[in-house]
């Protein structure tokens, strides 16, 4: 067995985690209305020490570049490489009067959320992101529809209200996706409010004070809170003053230090414009997979990769029955060649989160 499949045995991997399993939050909005088990979505990081990989489970306390090392509660690791994957942090303070509101971005809070989906009798159930950037942009347009159609199949009468900052749902895949999708959640009478973000809730979340100056009465308030880089990373200065991790968008190699490479969540990569290419699952598993290529043809001397292309798709959910695949290149040559699908069987995400709980997406 070789250490992690690209390099020998004499070569020596570490992953370390705090946690010791990997968490699906895409499957939160599909737990919130009790169609996922309540533990969630997980598969555990055992499985890499059946690659050669050494596993230390234990919190990161500081990155010290110029040493080149990773210091933890109880080791201290020297690196040649390092990949910084540690993703990124709620920042709950940020809008006065989210601890009163409802939320799928986190277990607890999807958990807390099943039981006041559970009894909800009726009214305005508010979906409000506080800002940009936010993982999986599609994620509040799904739990909008999630939630739609759970409420419409019980029975309880619910007028959805979903308030996201950009100028149209999906508005990076282009004016006709956003279109189609605008047009969908419309026919499903959520009502829109586009660049139109979450300030602050009080009235224990009952009033809903959104940055276009209106204001929305919820029974039931949902937020995506706003996010942040972890402190360990902006401490080691990875961020360079910039909210996230700067990288050549090619290598994934930070800006800050040479064979220091930040992916996923954690980093930030311009697609264009004032834009960054979405903080997604499916982009983080397929920038690691490019970093080891990276590192190992270093280490090898051998060709390296082709350059990161920014390729991925994931399901949104149109209800509990059906899904659409969106995605596409965002890093295509002119610009993000993204689109959405066409409806299907919600079975091929079943099939899709098996095959993730066995490392195989
Ligand atoms: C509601 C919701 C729905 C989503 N749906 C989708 C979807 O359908 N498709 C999709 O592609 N993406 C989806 N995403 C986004 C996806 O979950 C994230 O983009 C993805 O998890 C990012 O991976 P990551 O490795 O960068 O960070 P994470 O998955 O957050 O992993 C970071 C890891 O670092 C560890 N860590 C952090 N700090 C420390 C420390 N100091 N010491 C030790 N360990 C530490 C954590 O324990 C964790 O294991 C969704 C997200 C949400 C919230």
């Amino acid at each position: 067995m070789t250490a992690g499949g690209l390099l020998g045995e004499e070569h020596h991997i570490t992953v370390v985690d705090q946690a010791d399993a990997s968490y699906l939050c895409g499957a939160n909005p599909l737990l919130v209305v009790g169609k996922r088990p309540r533990e969630g979505v997980t598969r555990s990081f055992s499985t890499l020490a059946e690659h050669g990989v050494e596993l230390v489970r234990d919190e990161i306390l500081a990155i010290d570049l110029d040493a080149r090392r990773v210091q933890t509660t109880r080791r201290d690791l020297p690196f040649d490489y390092l990949v910084v994957a540690l993703g990124a942090v709620y920042d709950w303070g940020a809008v006065p009067g989210s601890a009163d509101a409802g939320s799928f971005y986190d277990h607890a809070h999807s958990v807390a959320l099943r039981e006041a989906v559970g009894r909800f009798e009726g009214g305005t159930v508010v979906v409000a992101v506080s800002g940009v950037p936010y993982k999986c942009p599609p994620a509040p347009l799904e739990a909008a529809l999630i939630l739609e159609w759970h409420f419409r199949q019980r029975g309880v009468p619910a007028e959805i209200h979903l308030c996201i900052p950009e100028p149209a749902p999906l508005a990076v895949a282009g004016p006709e996706t956003a279109k189609r999708m605008a047009d969908l959640l419309v026919s499903r009478g959520v009502v829109l409010h586009t660049q139109a973000t979450v300030t602050s809730l009080d009235d224990s979340g009952r009033r809903v004070h959104l940055s276009d100056g209106s204001t929305l009465d919820a029974d039931l308030s949902i937020v995506v809170p706003v996010h942040r880089a972890p402190a360990v990373v902006v401490e080691a200065d990875l961020t360079m003053g910039m909210p996230w991790v700067p990288v050549d968008p090619q290598t994934l190699e930070t800006r800050a230090a040479p064979g220091v490479f930040a992916v996923g969540d954690v980093n930030s990569i311009p697609i264009g414009g004032e834009r960054a290419l979405p903080k997604a699952g499916v982009f983080a598993s397929a920038q690691g997979r490019l970093v080891a290529e990276v590192i190992a043809s270093r280490i090898l001397g051998t060709s390296p990769p082709a350059p990161y292309d920014g390729a991925g798709s994931c399901f949104l959910h149109l209800s509990g029955e059906e899904v659409a695949e969106v995605g596409g290149v965002f890093l295509a040559p002119g610009g993000p060649q993204v689109g959405l699908g066409d409806p299907r069987p919600a079975s091929f995400k079943v099939r899709w989160e098996a095959d993730w709980q066995r490392f195989e997406v």
